[in-house]
Order: C-alpha cells, then sequence, then structure tokens
C-alpha cells in the first residue's frame, strides 16, 4: 500500500496538482482513468530513462522528401517533362493533385559507355573529360533539371504554387585513389594518389557545377547541396571531411546515402556530412525478413540519421515474381515507426519507379502509390512546424534540475534565464498576512502555507539552502534578467482569498514595472475570470484544469489554455480549436523527447517541462 501511495505521490507531483487539490476526490477520478497511462509510465521509470540519456531521434533536414534521380549515364532515362511529372505532383486515382517530392537528388555511377564516377562501379575510371560529360548532361536543355523546371512551371498553371521551393541535390564524383589519368587543372597535372590532388579536383567541378547552375537561372529550383555517391568510405577513407568543410562555406549541404552497415556509416558527422539516411536494403532480396526494416529504423533512430525508402519496377503488382508487399512493408513499417513523423526521407525507386506506377494500369499500384503520396503530402505541415520549431520552452517550476537549484527557487529563475528559456514557471500563494511566497504544495515542512504568517515562511529552507521565496524578492531578482515569468496562483481556500491575490499580484507586478513579462495560469476558475476582469487587457492568462474547452475559454476571455499534454490528446481537436480562435497554446509537463516532438510538430506556442535543456537540444538539430 505504502508502495502505491508513494506512486500516486509521484504522480500527483508530476501532474502539477497539488495534494489539496486532489482531496476533491471526484476531481481525481475524474481525470485518473487516461492519465494512468501516465501513471504506468512513471511506475515504469521511462522519464528517469529519458531525462538522463542524449536523446535518440531521427535526423531532419529543410529538404523533407527526396527523389533520387539517376540520372546523365547514357543508359538512363532522359528525364524529360513528361518523365519527371509523376515525381513532381501526384495524381490521386480520382483525379485530384498535389504537389509531392520537395527535393530531389540527381545522380550517377557510370556513364554507361564503361567509366565509372565510383569506386567499382566500372572497369575504368572517369576522367576529366567524363566528369565534363556528365556536367553537359546535367544541365542538357529539356531534360533533368532543365526539365524539372518546367515541369514545375506548368504545374503552377494548373494547381497553383507550392508552399515550398524545390531543391536540388547534385552528386559529386569520386576522385578515386591512385587514378593518374584523370587529367590536369591549370596545366598542373592531377595525381589522385595524393589527397590534395582529390580534393583539388572535386572543388574545380563544384565550382564549375555551381556556375553554370547560377549561370541557367533557374525559375523554381534552389541548389540545396552535394551527394557523396560512394555508398561507403572504404576507398574515400576521410576524404570527405574537407569536402564537408567546402561546401558549408558556400552555404550548401553534404549528403550521404550509405547502404546497411556500410563501413563508416555511424560516424557519418565526422566524416563531415550534414544528414545521411540509413538505406534498409530490404525490398531487394526475398530472403531478407521485414524485420531489416524495424533495425533499420532503429539503426537509424541509434545514429541520427534519416532514412531510405527503397522499391523499384518490381514493386508493379503485375510484375514477375511482383515485390509489390515489400514495398507495401515499407510504407507499414515506416509508419509503425514514426518514420513520416519525425524523420527526412529519402525515396529510391530504381530507374523508374514511379513513372512506372504512374502509367500502370491496375489499380492496385495507384492504390498503394495514392497511399503513400498521401502520407507525404499530408506531412507537410508537421514536418514544417518540426523544423521551424517555434515552440518556446518554460521551465516548470525554474530550472531546478541542476546544481545549486530548487523548485521555486530564486536560484531556479536565473538558471532558468541563464539557458535563455522564454519563461520561468512558479507557484503562488497568499500567506496568513497576505504576504504572496512561492511554493507548489500546499504544506511546506509541516505547514499549511495559507495559514501560516511569512514570517515564519520566510525561514523555512528549500533544497538548495535558500529560503522560501516572497514574491516581491522573486519580481526584483526578475526585474534584472530578461526572461519570461509565468505565475501560477494556486487555487485558495475561498474565491475572497484568490480575489484579494490576483489584486496583490498585479500590484505588485506594475510597481516592479514588470506587467509586460508576467504572464498568468491557474487551475482555479475564479482567479483565472479574476485575473481577466483586472490584468490589463492582452495580458496573457491561460487555464490548466482540462474541464474548460477552448471556446468556453474564449468566451471567459482567457488568452489561451495551459492544458496537460494527455489532455490534448484526448481531445485532438482542442490544439486546432485554440489556433482557430488565435489563443495561446501550452502544454504541461512534457519531459520526454518523443513526446515533445510530438507537441513540436503540432506547432505548440509553448511547452512546459523539468527538462529544458533536452528541448533546447532538438532544437538545435
Ligand atoms: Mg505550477
Amino acid at each position: 500500500m505504502s508502495v502505491l501511495l508513494l506512486f500516486i505521490c509521484v504522480y500527483i507531483n508530476n501532474l502539477n496538482i497539488t495534494i489539496s487539490e486532489m482531496n476533491n476526490l471526484t476531481t481525481f477520478f475524474k481525470v485518473f482513468p487516461y492519465n494512468i497511462l501516465l501513471f504506468v509510465c512513471l511506475v515504469s521509470g521511462t522519464n528517469g530513462v529519458y531525462s538522463q540519456s542524449a536523446p535518440k531521434e531521427y535526423m531532419t533536414t529543410d529538404i523533407q522528401d527526396l527523389a533520387l534521380i539517376y540520372q546523365g549515364g547514357v543508359h538512363r532515362l532522359d528525364w524529360t517533362v513528361d518523365q519527371i511529372q509523376p515525381y513532381v505532383v501526384h495524381q490521386y486515382a480520382d483525379g485530384r493533385k498535389d504537389w509531392l517530392f520537395d527535393g530531389f537528388l540527381f545522380l550517377e555511377f557510370k556513364d554507361g559507355k564503361g567509366y565509372g564516377y565510383g569506386s567499382r562501379y566500372d572497369k575504368n575510371d572517369a576522367r576529366k573529360t567524363e566528369w565534363l560529360w556528365l556536367l553537359d548532361r546535367i544541365f542538357e536543355e529539356g531534360k533533368s533539371l532543365s526539365a524539372l523546371d518546367q515541369c514545375i512551371e506548368n504545374q503552377i498553371k494548373e494547381i497553383g504554387k507550392p508552399d515550398f521551393k524545390h531543391k536540388v541535390v547534385i552528386g559529386l564524383p569520386e576522385a578515386l585513389p591512385g587514378q593518374k589519368d584523370w587529367g590536369e587543372i591549370n596545366g598542373k597535372k592531377m595525381d589522385f594518389s595524393k589527397e590534395e590532388d582529390q580534393i583539388q579536383a572535386t572543388y574545380w567541378y563544384i565550382d564549375l557545377l555551381m556556375k553554370r547552375f547560377k549561370k541557367e537561372k533557374y525559375k523554381h529550383l534552389d541548389l540545396a547541396g552535394f551527394y557523396w555517391v560512394s555508398e561507403d568510405v572504404e576507398t574515400c577513407k576521410d576524404l570527405t571531411i574537407p569536402l564537408g568543410k567546402y561546401i558549408r562555406s558556400l552555404d550548401k549541404k553534404f549528403y550521404w546515402i550509405p547502404y546497411w552497415q556500410a563501413k563508416g556509416f555511424e560516424r557519418w558527422k565526422e566524416l563531415g556530412f550534414d544528414i545521411a539516411y540509413q538505406q534498409p536494403n530490404h525490398f531487394f532480396s526475398a530472403s531478407v525478413p521485414d524485420k531489416r526494416l524495424e533495425d533499420a529504423c532503429m539503426s537509424a533512430h541509434e545514429h541520427n540519421m534519416g532514412m531510405e525508402f527503397e522499391f523499384d519496377e518490381k514493386a508493379l503488382y503485375d510484375a514477375k515474381e511482383s515485390s509489390y508487399n515489400r514495398l507495401k512493408a515499407y510504407i507499414d513499417y515506416f509508419e509503425k515507426n514514426n518514420v513520416f513523423e519525425e524523420s527526412a526521407i529519402t525515396y529510391y525507386s530504381g530507374f523508374s519507379g514511379f513513372l512506372d506506377m504512374a502509367k500502370s494500369t491496375n489499380p492496385k499500384d495507384h492504390a498503394i502509390m495514392d497511399r503513400l503520396a498521401k502520407l507525404i503530402i499530408d506531412r507537410r505541415g508537421r514536418y514544417k512546424n518540426l523544423l521551424e520549431n517555434k515552440t518556446k520552452v518554460i521551465a516548470h517550476r525554474g530550472f531546478w534540475k541542476t546544481q545549486g537549484s530548487a523548485q521555486n527557487s530564486i536560484a531556479a529563475l536565473v538558471k532558468a534565464d541563464s539557458i535563455r528559456c522564454y519563461g520561468t514557471e512558479f507557484d503562488v500563494w497568499l500567506a496568513s498576512d497576505d504576504k504572496l511566497v512561492l511554493n507548489h504544495d500546499d504544506v511546506y515542512d509541516g505547514h499549511k502555507i495559507e495559514t501560516t504568517s511569512s514570517e515564519v515562511l520566510r525561514t523555512l529552507r528549500l533544497s538548495n539552502g535558500e529560503t522560501m521565496p516572497m514574491l516581491e524578492a522573486f519580481l526584483d531578482r526578475a526585474k534584472k534578467l530578461k526572461i519570461k515569468l509565468i505565475l501560477e496562483l494556486k487555487p485558495h481556500s475561498s474565491p475572497e482569498r484568490e480575489t484579494k491575490a490576483v489584486e496583490l499580484i498585479l500590484n505588485m507586478v506594475k510597481k516592479k514595472g514588470l506587467t509586460k513579462r508576467v504572464e498568468y495560469i491557474s487551475f482555479s476558475r475564479h482567479a483565472i475570470k479574476e485575473f481577466v476582469r483586472l490584468a490589463p487587457s492582452n495580458t496573457p492568462v491561460l487555464y490548466l484544469g482540462q474541464d474548460i474547452s477552448p471556446k468556453e475559454l474564449f468566451e471567459m476571455k482567457a488568452t489561451g489554455a495551459d492544458y496537460n499534454y494527455w489532455a490534448y490528446h484526448k481531445n485532438p481537436l482542442w490544439l486546432q480549436e485554440l489556433k482557430d480562435l488565435k489563443m495561446i497554446s501550452n502544454v504541461w509537463t512534457v519531459n520526454n523527447p518523443q513526446e515533445m516532438l510530438w507537441c513540436i510538430r503540432r506547432g505548440f506556442d509553448l511547452l512546459t517541462t523539468d527538462e529544458p535543456v533536452i528541448f533546447q537540444r532538438l532544437k538545435k538539430k
């Protein structure tokens, strides 16, 4: 029984609800059943694990869905406007059209005439002549880049402008170690047994490519960066490190898609790449079990990589020994492992997978492509939120999970400001002598706050050695800082006491010149009404309980809602309702990185957490 009580106490503590509030058992059991999940999480220690280790997550970049276009060699498609169209827009079975990929990777391994652009791809190593030939192919009028630009132009006329700019990434040929017949740059014969020559030739190619791209003046394309064609580091070793540095100096990114368990894949950051995508290599061989997809997702998560989606012409339902079900497995596993929710994705589709699917006369092919396209199209807004991450962080009871700090202490205020949180949350009570003090629970060290004089309360020690702060001293210290102050007024024993507290708080805040920096939250309906009635107009006032809907809060003239994480799950329309009503959305108390990502993706305005540092780490991606 005592163990159960301990769990319930921990549970209540995390819910930001005091024991006295929970004295109202009706309220407790009203919120209890669906919050039991959180309770179970706490018991199983999930939060504890997350709070101690760095978050594992998929990688995102400014391209959401990057289609691989094999282009250049004489054995490839020309990629005319018509051929590239199914990659630019998706046409559903019912005729509707929408923009599909936001990124296009043009890459080539060999010229189809005996020369390879990476190690072991053909019998001869491509020379300067073949590198220049490839460049001409990339910029050929009416094909590849030029066709893509034209295709976008045509589609804009039909379905209107997309809310993103299409980006292109272009593959770099590898200056192969040991090659001596490549050719000359500025009269100097290149010797690729020397790393400096490998680097010089690659820089030369990058510069030339950028010059050509600029000259073409494509209306709808941005050059996002370059792709490393070799899928392991067997031959190139550390060559990519200086190349990555150079590419970033040009304000471009360096992309890589190593094969499953490729040499060096886990060192992708160290090797100079900005993003690497995990190839599952599942589609191509019936002997690879579906579990590989699960393993690949886990590996990407573990190593902070994006994911590659793979299929080819064999996925057609009517293909000989069709791999249709293997394509379906990718969608299923990517959904199950949150890849569409959280990761940047590349799409390998063989020579012309999407084109073949679009041309297919079998409705099964259209059905599966409709499903995939819908996932890509629907995730666009959420991915944008994830990328932009406009959600601002509030340190719950200050930044207290750090040395020398304590919940609701002045140290926690100063420390939250020092790590640049948007706001610091703290709890306020009215003591028996009408002085305002900071504390979470209604009782501290055996003293009931409401019925104890501030003379006594101000002598009580917090865990960091500070004494219990008076609101006045807290605000005086805050005046020297920049952080927003998120003041929670605790529910008191009577409406009169709450009104008194609201009046005293607003007067003090005004006197200190902090009116524009303080925002108010409470579980008490009455306190919310009083803040709305007495605070200057436009002062943020947010209700914490889940028993009032956004619409009702709007009618009460509250400026927003600060519901708990599970309330938004239970009421999936509430966030959108808040947005539609132009109200502020805050969510508490989100300590787990996956739950933080859930909130960021949905574009919450504010997120309250005991783990502001974990949140900020997510933000730095
Ligand atoms: Mg609080």
